[in-house]
C-alpha cells in the first residue's frame, strides 16, 4: 500500500477513536480526560489529512499540518496525566505548547525538511512521556498499562527513526511527503497504536467505572464507612475466630437531635461520628453504618482490654467534642455493645446479637457507655461516676 494511504487511513482511525471516545464522554461527564483525548485525537487527524490532502508544497498548509499536530501530542499527555490523577501545571502545558515554534518557523522559513525532522524527535518525547506517565501507573491494571506504554513506546521509536533518515539524507527542503522506509514504519505504527491505544483506554475508564461502581455499591454516601449490605456480604464469607470483637454504636436521643437542630445538622453529627470512628481504626478494622444512627465495627485479634478499650475511645471522644453546624453547637452522645467470638469459626451474626444485647443494656443503664457482654463490664463516664 503506497504511503499516502496509509496515512490517510491512520487519519481517518484517529476521527473514528475521537468520536468513540466523546460517546463514551457522554455518558459520564465527569471524565473530563475523555474530552482531552477526543480534542487530541481530532487535531492529530486534522494535521495528518491536511498535510496529505492539501497541497504539500505550501508552507503554510505545512506549518498548520504540523503545528497542530504538536498541540495535539501535548493535549494528550495532559489527558493522559489527567486520567492516572495528575494535575498538569499551566506553565508546563504553555512551555509545551511552545514546541510548535521549532517545528513551524523553519517550515515559514522554507526549510519543511528541518521542521519536519524537529516535528518527529517531538513527537517522539510527547509519545515517549506519555508511555512513561502511563507506566507508573501500571499498578491500577498491569497488563493493559504495559500494554499501551509498548504501543506508545513503539510509536515514539518510529518517530525517532523517521526524523533521523530526513537528518541523515539532509533532506532541509521537502515541498513533497518524505517518502522513505521509516515513513512506512511510522505509518503502520500510527494506525497500531491510535486503534491499540484507543481500545485500550476505553477498556481502562469502562475498568475504572465499574470499579467505582462496585464502591458506590458497597459504601454509605453520608459517611464513606461501609453501608449495610456490604458489611452483611463480608462478613457471611468470613466467620469469626476467638478473639474478634463486634461493636455496635447508636447515638443517643438522636430523634431528639433531629427535632432540635434539624435533619441536616443530625447528618453533620453522623458524619462528625464517623470521623471519630474512622481515627480509632487500626488496619485491617472494618466498619459500617448499619442504620440511620446505627455502626457496626469489626476488630480481628481485639481479645482483653483492646475492643472495649477502642470502643470507650470513641465514645469519649465523641462526647466530648461538641459538632459546629449552622443550627447552632450540638453535643450528643453514643452507647456501645461489645460481644467477642467465643469459638472458632463463630458466625458473625451470633456475635452480632449478643453485641446488641449488651447495647441494649448500655441503653437500659442510662446511655453514654459502653457494655462488654463476658462480664458485663461497664465503662463510661456516668458509669464511672
Ligand atoms: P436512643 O437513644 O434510644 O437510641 O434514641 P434515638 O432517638 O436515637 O432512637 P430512635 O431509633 O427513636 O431514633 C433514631 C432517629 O434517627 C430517627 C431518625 O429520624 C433518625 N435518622 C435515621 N437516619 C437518619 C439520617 O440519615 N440522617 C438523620 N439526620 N437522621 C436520621
Ligand atoms: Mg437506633
Ligand atoms: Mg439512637
Amino acid at each position: 500500500m503506497d504511503q499516502a494511504s496509509l496515512f490517510i487511513a491512520a487519519g481517518i482511525c484517529a476521527v473514528a477513536l475521537a468520536l468513540t471516545i466523546l460517546s463514551a464522554w457522554f455518558s459520564n461527564r465527569s471524565d473530563v480526560f475523555l474530552v482531552g483525548w477526543t480534542a487530541g485525537m481530532l487535531m492529530l487527524a486534522t494535521g495528518v489529512l491536511t498535510y496529505e490532502l492539501l497541497p504539500p508544497d505550501n508552507m503554510a498548509v505545512v506549518a498548520f499540518a504540523f503545528g497542530i499536530q504538536v498541540f495535539g501530542y501535548v493535549i494528550v499527555y495532559v489527558a493522559g496525566r489527567n486520567f492516572t490523577g495528575h494535575k498538569t501545571p499551566r506553565r508546563l502545558i504553555v512551555g509545551l505548547s511552545a514546541l510548535c515554534l521549532p517545528v513551524v518557523v523553519p517550515v515559514l522559513a522554507g526549510y519543511d525538511g528541518v521542521g519536519i525532522a524537529i516535528y518527529n524527535f517531538i513527537a517522539a518525547g510527547m509519545l515517549g512521556a506519555t508511555g512513561a506517565h502511563y507506566w507508573r501507573a501500571r499498578a491500577e491494571a498491569p497488563s493493559a498499562i504495559a500494554a499501551m506504554t509498548a504501543i506508545y513506546m513503539f510509536a515514539a521509536f518510529s518517530f525517532v527513526l523517521c526524523g533521523a533518515v530526513l537528518l541523515q539524507q539532509e533532506q532541509w527542503v521537502l515541498h513533497a511527503p518524505p517518502e522513505n522506509w521509516a515513513e512506512h514504519i511510522n505509518a503502520i505504527a500510527c494506525i497500531a497504536g491510535i486503534t491499540g491505544i484507543g481500545a485500550l483506554s476505553l477498556g481502562l475508564n469502562n475498568l475504572r467505572a465499574a470499579r467505582r461502581h462496585r464502591e458506590e455499591a458497597r459504601t454509605d454516601p453520608l459517611t464513606g464507612l461501609l453501608n449495610r449490605r456490604a458489611l452483611f456480604a463480608m462478613m457471611g464469607q468470613q466467620p469469626l475466630q476467638p478473639g474478634s470483637a463486634v461493636i455496635i454504636f447508636d447515638l443517643d436521643r438522636f430523634k431528639a437531635i433531629n427535632d432540635r437542630y434539624g435533619h441536616a445538622a443530625g447528618d453533620e453529627v453522623l458524619r462528625s461520628f464517623s470521623a471519630v470512628v474512622r481515627s480509632n481504626l487500626r488496619e485491617g478494622d472494618i466498619a459500617a453504618r448499619t442504620g440511620g444512627e446505627e455502626f457496626v465495627l469489626v476488630l480481628h485479634n481485639a481479645a482483653g482490654q483492646l475492643a472495649t478499650g477502642t470502643a470507650d475511645r470513641i465514645r469519649a471522644l465523641f462526647a466530648l467534642n461538641p459538632i459546629f453546624t449552622p443550627s447552632g453547637k450540638i453535643s450528643a452522645t453514643a452507647s456501645a455493645g461489645v460481644a467477642f467470638a467465643t469459638r472458632a469459626n463463630e458466625s458473625f451474626d451470633n456475635v452480632l446479637l449478643r453485641a446488641d444485647e449488651s447495647l441494649y443494656r448500655a441503653k437500659d443503664n442510662g446511655r453514654d457507655r459502653v457494655v462488654t457482654e463476658a462480664s458485663s463490664q461497664e465503662t463510661g463516664t456516668q458509669a464511672v461516676a
